[in-house]
């Protein structure tokens, strides 16, 4: 999943099932580096805008996902909406 970062208002890149956050879009299968979400983002995450994921977007790199289906898991990570 894709957030922005609070302090820095750049992209990052969590997953949900293993807590592994990226400070820069992960390729492929590759794992080269294991942080966690607060070490990625220490002042908190956010929702980007549509704005943010343009680029993303374009290149079929992220796809929507209803908010409602992760809100349970998503509104305790929230902390800047
Ligand atoms: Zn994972």
């Amino acid at each position: 999943m894709v957030f922005c970062s609070n302090a820095t208002g750049k992209l990052i890149f969590f997953c949900p099932l293993c807590g592994v956050a990226w400070s820069n879009r992960p390729i492929g299968m590759q794992l080269n580096q294991i942080c966690s979400l607060q070490q990625v983002a220490p002042t908190g995450i956010s929702l980007p805008g549509e704005r943010d994921l343009v680029d993303l977007t374009r290149s079929g790199t992220v796809h929507n996902v209803d908010y409602s289906t992760w809100q349970e898991f998503l509104d305790p990570l929230l902390t800047g909406t």
